[in-house]
């Protein structure tokens, strides 16, 4: 029904207000479900928010909207709906913290870009530290943040016990901490309405989304990708960009190209909700183990990836049990918490933990990979990265290290140590 209803019709307060009286029936569609055309300009494989945020920028930044986002199952259903939301850029090499302060810039505005509320909010990270040593390296991190312009911290003992009163800080912990570091801007956000924020802006600009058609195949001619073969049938296009995430090998393989890149399941947990308790996130290498407070009162967890590859959305028993281990001996007040829920994401991870954005072998064929445990921060600038690539054939000035040739020449980007735990 919302089709054919003007969009500042569908979503003015009045129209909200009067879907809210009738019982949440009969609520406009916030994007059409079109069948798929014979042909697009350009289609992007992946209905996570990097292929939506793609298909938002190629629309509204170069005028291309003839474009067709292709997605297997739901859109946000593969890593962007599973992840611990966490929006950061503590990373230590200057392309690396260009690109992702960027995207947290990009984060602060998105709200209003895309006119509907994705909850970004800024309320700090916090990394702690276990050893004399460990603490030496977070002061280098903090050196190279600030000379990178993103405002860090040293802290002690003392801003800890004051940021993280529930914090088990006594000499007698198994590892007592001794300081920490302050990433005051990073924070969280809402990882479904990012999806649905791109998805319906796209929508909005001429984007087909087509939920529930896999690719399965690419056609060729003459060195350059034509159509792919999907369950729905035959899709031609001129371009053609794969934003998959752990799929990445699967689906570039249908193409012949060989990717530097292991998927991993990574998983996630949430407890039953509480009274507000932690306005921080807080992370701990040693312990394996993150934790943020969403809105709904939830304690939200991360841990470390299972190691070996997979593409099981469910993980291993062992890692929930480090993770967990963790996070009692950091807040044994939370043992009395139950756990909720648990689930895993399949993660797409490069030998030096920086993404790919890059055109491929194959003629008009584009990829955006290698975002494994951290690429939902970098969903606004890795889509208007990827739009920039396949409007002009070229990276754009964020992301012109995040190519294979990084590879080829050995100047890996090793940000192994900027994920809040060891993957
Ligand atoms: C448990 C967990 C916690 C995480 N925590 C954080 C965090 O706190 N902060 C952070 O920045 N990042 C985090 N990440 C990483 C982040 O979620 C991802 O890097 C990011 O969401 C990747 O987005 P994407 O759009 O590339 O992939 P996805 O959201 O996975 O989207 C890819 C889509 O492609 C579709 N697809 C696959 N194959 C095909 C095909 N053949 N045809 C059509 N469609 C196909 C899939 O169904 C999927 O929907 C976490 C990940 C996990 C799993």
């Amino acid at each position: 029904m919302g089709e054919s209803v003007p969009f500042k019709k569908r979503f003015s307060a009045a129209a909200l207000f009067g879907a809210g009286l009738r019982g949440q029936r009969n609520w406009p569609a916030l994007w059409r479900s079109p069948e798929p055309r014979k042909t697009y300009q350009v289609l992007i494989i992946g209905g996570g928010g990097h292929g939506l945020a793609t298909a938002y920028h190629l629309a509204r930044d170069w005028g291309i909207r003839d474009v067709a986002v292709i997605e297997k199952g739901w859109i946000g259903g593969g890593n962007t709906g599973r992840n611990t939301t966490v929006v950061r850029s503590n990373y230590y090499y200057p392309a690396s913290a260009r690109f992702y302060q960027r995207s947290v810039e990009m984060y602060q505005g998105l709200s209003d870009a895309l006119n509907f509320n994705i909850m970004f909010s800024q309320r700090g990270i916090v990394t702690l530290a276990f050893s004399p040593h460990e603490l030496n390296l977070m002061a280098r991190q903090v050196n190279a943040m600030q000379l990178n312009g993103i405002a860090a911290e040293i802290l002690t003992r003392d801003d800890i016990a004051r940021l993280l009163p529930h914090c088990d800080l006594s000499a007698t912990a198994r590892f007592p901490c001794v300081g920490g570091f302050l990433h005051a801007s990073g924070g969280t956000a809402r990882h479904d309405a990012v999806a649905w924020g791109y998805a319906r802006a796209a929508d909005t600009l001429g984007v087909d989304i087509l939920q529930n058609v896999e690719v399965l195949g690419f056609e060729q001619m003459g060195g350059r990708v034509c159509a792919v073969q999907t369950n729905a049938g035959r899709i031609g296009a001129e371009k053609v960009a794969i934003a998959v995430a752990g799929n990445s090998t699967v689906v570039a393989g249908l193409a012949g190209i060989d990717l530097p890149v292991r998927s991993q399941t990574l998983q996630a947990f949430v407890s039953e909700p509480l009274k507000p308790v932690l306005d921080i996130v807080v992370m701990s290498g040693l312990h394996h183990t993150y934790v943020s407070q969403s809105d709904k009162g939830e304690l939200v967890i991360g841990g470390d990836s299972d190691t070996m590859t997979s593409y099981a959305q469910r993980g291993s028993f062992a890692t929930i049990e480090r993770t967990t281990t963790g996070l009692l001996e950091l807040f044994p007040a939370f043992s009395r918490v139950r756990l909720m829920r648990q689930w895993g994401g399949t993660v797409d991870l490069t030998p030096d933990r920086s993404p790919i954005i890059d055109r491929t072998s194959l003629d008009g064929l584009y990829i955006s990979t290698g975002w494994g445990t951290g690429g939902f921060k970098a969903i606004p600038a890795g889509g208007a990265a990827l739009a920039h690539f396949i409007a002009h054939d070229a990276a754009d000035e964020y992301s012109s290290a995040f190519t294979f040739d990084r590879f080829r020449r050995g100047a890996l980007l090793d940000e192994g140590a900027a994920s809040g735990v060891a993957h």
